[in-house]
């Protein structure tokens, strides 16, 4: 302990060094709650301090956790009582935003939601929109290739990642990709990077794609007589050459929960809502909420409301930003999957899912991104009742096994951190996963970039 201590404190002012017990144990987890702890957190201001961690830890054997904001689902940020955290979240700067150019170049700990207030202000447009954009990083946004609402029209964090400034493990700093949207030079290793959790390099500089701003949006909420009827509209929506910026999805079981927290009294035929919002110019968008309102009556909508003033939009949104929240009450606990299928599966995923939770005695609620298909399970359960966390498990491998059946993914959005580990090898074959462990080894052989995370433990492999 000592020993990487001195190190640290060689390495860097000590004034970017926490040792307290409060701020260890803060900064040692992230949002999957599972308990952490760590030697010390080191918060460096300079691309400088955090290669001198780099050496530092190549150099007396400790091993590293980058970090964000640690607002990750999956663990992929709690870090061991025998690491370093290197948390990023000082390193906050907007180096540039070029309007020629359409970039933005930042430093890793700026938090998304001030990147997107950034660039808007100045007419132009960071699309990827994680529901955490408020309280997340860039950085982690691209370690996790974070996903969004938008992701139908715009795509994710990948979409959107020109080029990176890292430091890997030994130290020595890479500039990979650049400021051009066409380049086909050599492996793609900024792809590489984006959705690798910490495990590759450390991002010390991000130059992102812009595009400009969508001068308008419309907001549209529909409801349907049938569970299935919200995502045949969506589909009606995109047959019809509509291509909404968010299409989300509600069932009645969630309408149901959510309708008494917000005070409405849901009619009985309403079985399924569907959120549509399209943006663009101001008549083109005018144009196509008018079309939408069409399309969603001639696919069955008993109503659709059309969101006439910023406070109209809000509401309309209500409903479906309430749903974590509200879903958090109905039990002790919740666990929560972001399962993905190809959109055409659907429908029959999301009733197979359910399934297999009344098979098990266990309450699902699967709500989310019609759009890109990407769903959000929540598996309520009591954790004192041993009954009911067997359950639990064998619910969620059974809802990860119907995903799979469909071509599916066991994540969306959320990444694999440690909760997913096991899992992966059902979705990526054992060759493939040679082929990442070279990958690792090749950026960090001796294992000290957050390890542990984002690929199955080595003993089950039989390696
Ligand atoms: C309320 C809420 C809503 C959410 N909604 C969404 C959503 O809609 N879509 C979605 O995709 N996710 C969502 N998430 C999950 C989470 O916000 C994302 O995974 C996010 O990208 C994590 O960013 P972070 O800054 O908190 O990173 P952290 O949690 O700190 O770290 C995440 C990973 O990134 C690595 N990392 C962080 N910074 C760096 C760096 N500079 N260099 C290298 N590696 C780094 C870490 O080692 C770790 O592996 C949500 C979370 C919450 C709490």
């Amino acid at each position: 302990v000592s020993q990487t201590l001195d190190a640290l404190t060689r390495a860097v002012p000590p004034e970017t060094i926490l040792t307290d017990p409060a701020a260890r144990a803060a900064l040692a987890t992230d949002e999957s709650k599972i308990p952490g702890d760590c030697l010390a957190v080191v918060r460096p201001v300079t691309e400088a301090q955090v290669v001198a961690v780099l050496r530092a830890s190549a150099e007396h054997g400790f091993s590293i956790v980058p970090r964000g904001a640690g607002t990750a689902a999956t663990g992929a940020a709690v870090s061991r009582a025998d690491q370093v955290v290197l948390d990023l979240s000082a390193m906050n700067r907007i180096l540039e935003i070029d309007r020629r150019d359409l970039v933005a170049v930042v430093e890793p700990g700026v938090l998304t939601g001030a990147l997107q207030a950034a660039v808007e202000e100045q007419g132009l447009f960071y699309p990827p929109d994680p529901a955490s954009s408020a309280i997340s990083t860039i950085g982690g946004n691209v370690a996790t290739c974070a996903g969004g609402l938008r992701a139908l029209k715009y795509g994710v964090t990948r979409d959107y990642v020109l080029g990176i400034r890292a430091a890997l493990a030994d130290g020595s700093v890479v500039d990979l990709g650049g400021r051009n949207l066409k380049s086909v030079v050599g492996y793609d290793l900024v792809r590489l990077l984006v959705g690798s959790e910490g495990t590759l390099a450390v991002f010390l500089r991000l130059v992102l794609r812009l595009i400009p701003r969508p001068a308008a949006f419309e907001t549209v909420l529909a409801s349907f007589e049938t569970v299935e009827g919200g995502l045949l509209a969506a589909d009606a929506l995109l047959a019809a050459g509509l291509l909404p910026r968010a299409l989300e999805y509600l069932d009645r079981d969630v309408l149901a929960v959510v309708a008494p927290a917000l005070g409405e009294k849901l009619g009985d035929r309403v079985q399924s809502r569907l959120l549509v919002e399209l943006d663009g110019s101001e008549t083109a968008v005018r144009e196509d909420a008018g079309r939408a309102l069409e399309v969603l009556g001639k696919a069955g909508a008993i109503e659709a409301r059309r969101a006439r003033t910023a406070v109209e939009r809000d509401e309309l949104w209500l409903a479906r930003r309430s749903v974590s929240k509200t879903v958090r009450t109905l039990a002790p606990a919740k666990k929560s999957e972001d399962l993905g299928v190809p959109r055409s599966r659907l429908a029959e995923a999301i009733a197979a899912i359910k399934a297999a939770g009344r098979a098990e005695g266990i309450r699902v609620l699967a709500y989310g991104h019609a759009g890109d298909a990407n769903l959000h399970v929540n598996f309520l359960y009591d954790p004192a009742s041993p009954q009911q966390r067997a359950g639990l498990e064998r619910a969620i491998a059974a809802a990860r096994k119907e995903a799979l059946a469909r071509g599916g993914t066991i994540s969306g959005e959320h990444g694999v951190g440690l909760l997913k580990r096991e899992a992966m090898r059902d979705e990526v074959g054992p060759r493939a996963l040679d082929l990442m462990r070279g990958v690792k080894r090749a950026f960090d052989p001796d294992d000290r970039l957050n390890p542990g995370k984002a690929l199955p433990p080595h003993e089950t492999d039989g390696d």
